[in-house]
């Protein structure tokens, strides 16, 4: 499939993305959320009891392309992250939502998502 871009996102997968295939249903995951714009799944090497990944169905580079989109986007894959919190029992308990944003900030998939991570204490400053 060809990137082909509307305003800052794409109207199809981009070619060579992980995400995007994931999205298509094209790889399998472990899908624990699904709604009209997003997708939630369990991350594959889990660092935490609850680890799952939040994604926008269209690609979005990171969460700094996906605020500019300024679509309503944004807080729609927020509000799916905080579904997962509660779905997943952890939202009494505390739990964080992360966007490694950038190779520096260890981003190795350059399809935007948010990591809903929970179920154990979690440490500050992160690593
Ligand atoms: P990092 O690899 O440093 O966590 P990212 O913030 O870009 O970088 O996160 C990518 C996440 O995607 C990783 O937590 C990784 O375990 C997860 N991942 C990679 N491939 C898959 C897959 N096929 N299914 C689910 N999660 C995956």
């Amino acid at each position: 499939s060809t990137a082909s871009p509307i305003g800052n996102g794409y109207a199809f997968a981009v070619t060579d993305c992980l995400f995007c295939k994931i999205a298509a249903k094209e790889i399998p995951a472990e899908i624990v959320l699904e709604t009209g714009r997003a997708l939630a799944f369990r991350d594959i090497n889990p660092q935490a009891p609850t680890h799952v990944l939040v994604v926008p169905k269209v690609h979005y580079e990171n969460a700094a392309a996906l605020a500019a989109a300024d679509d309503g986007l944004a807080d729609d894959l927020l509000s799916a992250c905080h579904i997962v919190a509660v779905q997943e029992g952890v939202s009494e308990s505390g739990y964080r939502v992360v966007f490694n944003t950038g190779t520096g900030a260890g981003q190795t998939v350059f399809h935007v998502h948010a990591h809903v991570l929970g179920g154990r204490s979690l440490q500050w400053p992160p690593g």
